[in-house]
């Protein structure tokens, strides 16, 4: 029993939620996935495949194909083909239809998709139900309403659609992620080639279904899957005209060299440490639910993680106690189960580049802490971890983890919360967290940090850009900002 548990008797009995598992009966899956191309679900040149397993169970779910250069090639050429011969010249009212429809088509099967995001990538159901899937189909819904009126969204100006986007994604919400980069392309008349990664392709399968069946004109979007080389010759390929990248700073910047001297348009999303900082004067117990959303639920795999939190030293003591308490009563496991708070860890090696990071941190000399839970026989699970009395140095408070674990630090005044908020190589988000106004303007005009959270953390909206400062990447995603990213004036 840990020690909070044996001076708080009182809160902690020893009763347990039943278990309520989301039903998998209504769920439609093949052992075996083709490429999405021309419309068509096509064997791959490569004749090979690899499998997609289910984290918390380590069970295979299907074969996915695995596309080479040549199939790139087949799914570049098909965009292009339908780019010149019939999205470029359909009039805006026309292409919103066709991406209203996907969009209803997403809601109408929500289940399913938030069933099979779950079995796939290992996230609480209660995230891919109530936040990937819903958001997914937000924005197709916000950029349908845009596709006829972007002289109306750009004044005076002449937009003209690119031609073929690439767009590369990463495991941590997979069709999030396809519908944030597919949705504006449409909305501004490009056509599209995604890959999905290699670990969760299960749901952008699924929307390549949906789009099959919405009647999109073929080869409007295009769904190649396979590992890094399938991004790799989708970036390098003569006939794409933009990139769109989500994923890691370390492949970003092999992306931006190989396209260095040509005249494709780039947004890259990359990585992220953000600090929550929280003042003498906040709410904290709210704050203490803010900090527990930022960065356990969805396993703290989240480019926006509020990975740091930065405590004002008066209030350090009784916010850390909060949260302790607040950690031994979040529940880790089956991913299915509504109850759940923190699913499954989305790869073996993802779960072992986090434990590496715990042996760093507390090699460091920081102050570890994890809940007294259990974890799971089976499955890649982590303990949500703490780590206390970490300095502006330490490796864990540097760099991105992407797991469930928070680094704490302390301050004294706003300047100094300021400087070790900043100081660190990315800066995609940041929450601040007092009742005052003012403090909060302040700070958010001093944060490098893309998007500032207030008294809340997390909140996503189609409607507002998002995006990162220095090594977080550039270009912005959502909102208008978002259409301008697809579009040449
Ligand atoms: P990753 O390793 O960079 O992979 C991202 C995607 O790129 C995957 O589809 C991957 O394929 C592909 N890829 C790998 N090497 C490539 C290459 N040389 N050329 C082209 N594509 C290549 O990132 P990840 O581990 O999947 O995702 C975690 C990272 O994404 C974190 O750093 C996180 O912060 C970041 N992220 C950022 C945002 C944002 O908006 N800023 C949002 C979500 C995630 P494979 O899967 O087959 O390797
Ligand atoms: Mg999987």
């Amino acid at each position: 029993m840990s020690k909070i548990k044996e001076n708080n008797p009182e809160y902690f009995t020893d009763w347990k939620y039943a278990p309520s598992p989301e039903s998998k009966d209504h769920i439609r899956l093949q052992n075996r996935y083709e490429l999405f191309i021309n419309g068509k679900f096509v064997k791959p040149n490569s004749k090979k495949y690899f499998d997609t397993i289910n984290p918390a169970t380590e069970e295979k779910i299907a074969e996915i194909a695995e596309a080479n250069e040549k199939d790139v090639d087949l799914a570049v050429t098909a965009a292009k083909n339908a780019y010149d011969k019939v999205w470029k010249k359909m009039p805006g009212k026309e292409r919103a239809k066709y991406i209203y429809r996907i969009a209803r088509m997403i809601q109408e099967k929500a289940r399913e998709l938030a069933v099979i995001e779950t079995m796939d990538g290992g996230k609480a159901i209660r995230e891919s139900r109530d936040i990937d899937v819903p958001l997914a189909a937000n924005h197709f819904f916000y950029y349908a309403g845009w596709a006829d009126k972007l002289e109306y969204a750009f004044p005076n100006r002449k937009p003209q659609s690119l031609g073929v986007a690439g767009q590369i994604i990463p495991w941590n919400f997979p069709l999030l992620m396809a519908a944030w980069k597919i949705a504006p392309a449409l909305a501004t008349g490009n056509t599209v080639v995604l890959k999905p990664a290699e670990t969760t392709s299960l749901t952008a399968l699924k929307l390549a279904e949906i789009i099959q069946e919405s009647g999109l004109p073929e080869g409007v979007v295009n769904i190649v899957t396979g590992f890094g080389n399938t991004g790799a010759a989708i970036v390098n390929h003569a006939n794409v005209n933009k990139v769109a990248f989500t994923g890691s700073t370390d492949v970003g910047k092999i992306i931006q060299k190989a396209i260095a001297g040509t005249n494709k348009k780039l947004t890259l999303e990359l990585g992220g440490k953000a600090a929550n900082i929280v003042f003498e004067d906040a709410p904290l117990d709210q704050a203490v639910e803010g900090i527990i959303n930022g960065i356990f639920f969805n396993q703290g795999h989240v480019c926006c993680a509020g990975s740091r939190l930065l405590v004002q030293e008066g209030v350090a003591e009784i916010l850390i106690r909060k949260l302790k308490d607040r950690m031994e009563t979040l529940i880790v496991g089956d991913p299915l189960d509504k109850n759940t708070d923190i699913g499954a860890i989305n790869s073996k090696e993802q779960l072992s580049k986090i434990n590496e990071y715990i042996k760093i941190g507390t090699n460091e000399g920081a102050e570890i802490f994890q809940p007294s839970c259990s974890l799971p026989k089976k499955g890649f699970f982590c303990k949500p971890t703490l780590f206390l009395n970490t300095s502006q140095s330490h490796r864990v408070v540097q760099e991105e983890i992407f797991g469930p674990v928070l680094a704490v630090q302390t301050f004294r005044t706003v300047e100094e919360a300021i400087e070790k908020a900043n100081n660190i190589p990315f800066g995609l988000s940041a929450g601040i967290w007092t009742d005052k106004g003012s403090k909060i303007f302040n700070m958010t005009s001093k944060m490098r940090a893309g998007v500032v959270w207030a008294n809340t953390y997390n909140k996503f909206d189609p409607t507002s850009p998002f995006g990162g400062y220095k090594e977080s990447g550039f270009g912005r995603e959502g909102g208008l900002h978002g259409l301008a990213a697809y579009l040449n004036f």
